[in-house]
């Protein structure tokens, strides 16, 4: 009848707007713990120390030394679109510096779980501060010792989503996620101390010493470290990308799972013409179906990488594909023949 047409289109409630809202920003504990790490780094920290349970699905943990926070900070930082990272759209403008700024990260964490922040600010004198969230229900801020930093918490993540939570797969997959998102970092990031560990056992911990080379010795041990060499472009004043970092030997892979990261102006990024560029590099010189390690950082002008495929989606396009695929695959080719680990080839025309 009359009654149900006119009801055929609501508004939703908040809290289901909410749940919504907060599924595109936490899909899985990966999710969360990409963005506790990035508040971590954000917040200036030495060491980040990530611990999970059972994949993060039993809970999750990251530790940092970084500023931390006051109390009403803390108070604030649990709220929607509350950030001390940019002021306005003026700042957007000016290119962001840090990992964050959309202010969403805990508010989202803190609608789908138990989420409890302690944190105390640097500097500043007596104990810390505690706040916890249970599913979109702020508590009080109450004083708590701790030491300076932030240490946050997710319990029972996507309890009151059961839809979400049926969509996680094992706890050895979801863990997967979580180590290949610390990994990143911990690769980006050799001056931070980063560590991972997984049900109570240290999966690795990086010393934070400033050199690529230590992090990756720390993320993926002494045989994969010792066949790393150097990729060091002397970048041409015209060149459209230059590219360092470190790839493996050719006999140094792995089947299946591939172990190659890529930073475009310093942010993790997929795109298969990386990926591309640094298989051609190998010529046919790869067993087939295994994967070289590499770790590379390729910087080009802003304007011509376009990131904004979406912002959380690590996926990015090059204006000039053809030009950076070149530039890499010549990068990497170059170091592998420097070190004599490529059979030679015909020069090429
Ligand atoms: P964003 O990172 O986009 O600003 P978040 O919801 O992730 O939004 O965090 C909100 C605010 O809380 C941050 O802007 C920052 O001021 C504060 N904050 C979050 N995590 C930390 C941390 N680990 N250390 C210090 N401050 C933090
Ligand atoms: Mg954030």
């Amino acid at each position: 009848d009359g009654d149900d047409g006119a009801s055929a289109i609501r508004a939703l409630d908040e809290s289901t707007v909410r749940k919504i809202a907060a599924g595109e920003v936490v899909e899985r504990p990966a999710s969360a713990v990409k963005e506790l790490v990035e508040n971590s780094l954000d917040a200036d920290a030495s060491r980040v120390a990530v611990a999970v349970e059972r994949g993060g699905v039993d809970g999750l943990r990251v530790r940092d030394d970084g500023v931390g926070m006051t109390a009403s900070e803390l108070e604030l930082a649990v709220e929607e679109h509350t950030t001390s990272k940019i002021r306005g759209v003026d700042d957007l403008d000016g290119g962001v510096e840090s990992l964050g700024f959309r202010g969403e990260a805990l508010y989202t964490i803190g609608a789908v779980s138990e989420l409890t922040v302690r944190s105390k600010a640097r500097g500043s004198a007596g104990a810390g501060n505690e706040l916890t969230v249970e599913f979109g229900d702020a508590g009080e801020v109450r004083p708590a010792g701790c030491p300076e930093g932030t240490t946050v918490e997710v319990d029972e993540l996507f309890a009151n989503t059961p839809a979400r939570k049926k969509f996680l797969k094992t706890d050895a997959t979801e863990f997967d996620h979580v180590n290949t998102v610390v990994t990143q970092y911990a690769l980006a990031n050799p001056d931070v101390a980063v560590s991972l560990d997984h049900d109570g056992r240290e999966v690795f911990a990086t010393e934070g010493r400033g050199s690529l080379e230590s992090a990756v010795l720390s993320v993926y041990g002494r045989e994969v470290a010792e066949s790393m060499v150097r990729v060091d472009e002397e970048p041409e004043p015209d060149a459209v990308a230059s590219v360092s970092g470190l790839v493996s030997h050719p006999e140094t892979t792995r089947a299946g799972r591939e172990y190659m990261s890529t930073f475009v102006n310093g942010r993790y990024v997929t795109a298969s013409v990386l990926r591309e560029a640094v298989l051609d590099a190998y010529g046919g010189q790869l067993a087939p179906n295994r994967y070289p390690f590499a770790v590379l950082f390729v910087e080009v002008p802003p304007d011509a990488v376009d990131v904004n495929v979406h912002p959380r989606k690590l996926e990015v396009r090059f204006d000039a594909e053809g030009t950076v695929k070149r530039a890499v695959s010549e990068a990497v080719e170059e170091a592998l023949l420097d070190h004599g680990l490529l059979r030679s080839t015909a020069p090429r025309g």
